[in-house]
């Protein structure tokens, strides 16, 4: 046994290989506080969002390679939410919303999910780094939750039969977020090339059962690491394998330092342009809602 935490913020992956299957589990705890922090989302948003970043977790670290990324992007047509966007980065996470808070407030304490998207779209985006290739599937975003979403843009847009489960609550000791997904590989072994799937395949049942078993309240037990968490329903394998963990953090790319050398690209005419009345050029982060006030004389000429 390793000393890794495998309680919050840490992504772990499982193979069930006599049953052809393979699963993901994730918790994230403080990476969830540190998110909101920045924001001051109202109640239904924060549930929204800490859901759609454990999905991201759980979606990201899929990803064969390490430096790739994965992007979540829900998209409406005049829904309350009209853009929600995550997205994962060697275990980084990071993620916003955008709604519109007067249309919110009349929609009551629980909104269901189309009544905050109403005809909405989920795009998945996954940018493999060592091939360079980008593999995009986009959804209709129905159903009753984000992870029926996903269930189905798996189980339509990528013919893998999947269960996605997704859990987020505040307690006293912050955001706990939640999820597992668990899906049908006919070749039995990750890495392989699929060559054809059946929906109703038999040995699925039996996983897409044992895996729905898992509990909301077990999803979001902060004291049960998840190890025990995807043995717990399977314990009667021949054989489970657990993968090595991957931990996870709040991360994001709009360090000054980065920005500065974007600026650095343009022009020199150009630069003094987006000089704002203030002196600066002020650079949005949509992700940490802050803005970077960057002085003309700190860009490398
Ligand atoms: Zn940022």
């Amino acid at each position: 046994m390793t000393d890794t935490n495998l309680n919050l913020d840490v992504a772990l992956g499982v193979t069930i290989p006599a049953r052809h299957a393979r699963g993901r589990a994730v918790r994230l705890g403080p990476a969830i506080d540190e998110i909101l922090a920045n924001h001051a989302y109202p109640p239904v948003i924060e549930t929204l969002l800490a859901e759609a970043l454990a999905l991201t977790a759980l979606l990201g670290s899929l990803l064969k390679d390490g430096g790739g990324q994965m992007t979540l992007q829900a998209q409406t047509e005049n829904g309350i939410v009209d853009l929600l966007v995550c997205d994962y980065l060697n275990g980084e996470l990071r993620g916003y919303v955008r709604y519109d808070s007067e249309r919110l407030a009349e929609a009551g304490p629980t909104p269901s999910l189309f009544a905050l998207f109403g005809k909405g779209y989920l795009a998945i985006t996954f940018d493999q780094a060592s091939t360079k290739e980008r593999y995009q599937g986009i959804v209709p975003l129905e159903g009753e939750s984000l992870a029926l979403a996903a269930q189905s843009y798996f189980t339509q847009s990528e013919q893998i039969p999947s269960i996605v489960r997704l859990a987020a609550a505040k307690s006293d000791d912050g955001w706990t977020a939640s999820g597992i997904i668990f899906q049908h590989l006919p070749e039995g072994e990750e890495g392989r090339e699929r060559i054809h799937t059946k929906l109703d395949h038999p040995e699925w049942g039996h996983v897409a059962v044992l895996a729905g078993s898992i509990k909301d309240g077990e999803l979001l037990d902060r004291v049960l690491p998840l190890d025990e968490l995807v043995w717990r329903p399977f314990h009667e394998e021949a054989e489970v394998r657990i993968l090595p963990a991957v931990p996870l953090s709040r991360g994001c790319r709009c360090d000054p330092s980065y920005v500065r050398s974007v600026i650095a690209r343009f022009p020199v005419e150009e630069r003094a342009r987006m000089v704002g009345d203030d002196g600066f050029i002020r650079v949005d982060c949509a992700f940490c809602a802050t803005d970077f006030p960057i002085a003309l004389d700190e860009i490398e000429p």
